[in-house]
């Protein structure tokens, strides 16, 4: 039976109702607080209250997409788990360089290791998946259950194909799905290109915010290669037309089994809770009716909603 890996243990992956693919449930740390205020998300009665709205919407399951030292708290993942019953899938990886501070050892990927850097990086993911997290220096049991890398606009740094090759390296270990942050939805044929050539089962990838662009070209040659597609510009449009609507109308009838949704909820001015707008349950209150107003079948909201998130969050056949 294959199973998604959450904070609280394993669980079959035909258990975890709706997903949402890409969240932020939390951010913290003092990076964040001094760079990103905006991006903090740690009061954990607040962010209870929207779990559990989103709990009685039938969502089952969030996808955590902060990876290792950038604002990730594995032991606050943990404990709104507990307190709400929300599924949460926390991150290992690295995200893009601009979310550590100067002189974080991210600018030593290249140069701290003699040779195979990759494979030893890709060890401290594979200790993650495996053993526990670990933030600023607190050893947690939770295990991550995703690898979280993130590629820059239009082309990969040198650094980010290393993080890239490390995390098929840590993948071909576990099994451990990747999840990918494009820049403004670039640069995702070079990502696929990456973890193919690392070995990667693409069909455990899954690339964030190709809905940034509209070109359905594009689209079909990315998803032609197997991987899955998260979509999470919804609620982003405002007055102009819904892009994210449209692509899904056009794509997901041709690729049934490789499109996902999220919110991608990165500011607590996006949280009902927090007093902001639209709130989290906006993808199933008003976006998944917006879909089935325009003739997508029931069929194809179940696979966007729960089939397909289940099979791309599985972990493939791993050690692990
Ligand atoms: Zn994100």
């Amino acid at each position: 039976m294959s199973f998604v890996r959450t904070v609280l243990g394993d669980i079959r992956s035909d258990h975890l109702g709706i997903v949402y693919a890409h969240e932020h449930v939390v951010i913290r740390g003092e990076f964040i607080e001094q760079n990103f205020p905006d991006f903090l998300l740690e009061d954990l009665d607040l962010i209870s209250n929207e779990l559990r709205e989103l709990k009685s919407h039938g969502i089952g399951t969030m996808i955590d997409a902060m990876p290792l030292d950038s604002g990730r708290s594995a032991a606050h993942l943990v404990e709104l788990s507990i307190l709400t019953g929300m599924n949460i899938v926390a991150s290992t990886g690295l995200h893009l360089r601009m979310y550590y501070a100067p002189g974080h050892w991210y600018d030593r990927v290249d140069g701290m290791f003699e040779r195979a850097e990759e494979d030893l990086l890709g060890e401290i993911f594979v200790t993650e998946i495996e053993v526990g997290m670990s933030d600023s220096g607190q050893a947690s049991s939770a295990k991550a259950g995703v690898i979280k890398i993130a590629g820059s606009l239009h082309n990969l740094t040198h650094l980010e194909k290393r993080i890239f090759r490390a995390a098929g390296y840590a993948h071909r270990l576990t099994g451990c799905p990747i999840l990918t942050h494009t820049e403004q939805g670039t640069a995702a044929m070079e990502q696929v290109r990456i973890l193919q050539d690392a070995g990667v089962d693409l069909s455990h990838v899954i690339l964030s915010h190709l809905d940034r662009i509209g070109d359905l070209d594009y689209h079909r040659e990315v998803l032609s290669t197997g991987v899955r597609l998260e979509y999470d510009s919804a609620f982003r449009w405002g007055a102009k037309p819904n892009q994210t609507q449209a692509l899904i109308l056009a794509l997901a009838p041709e690729f049934p089994d490789q499109i996902v949704i999220g919110m991608d909820a990165a500011r607590s001015s996006y949280w009902r809770s927090y007093g902001g707008k639209p709130g989290l349950s906006y993808l199933v209150e008003t976006f998944v009716p917006s879909l089935i107003d325009a003739g997508l079948s029931a069929n194809l909201v179940r696979k966007i909603l729960v089939d397909n998130p289940a099979s791309a969050y599985s972990f493939a056949g791993g050690r692990g």
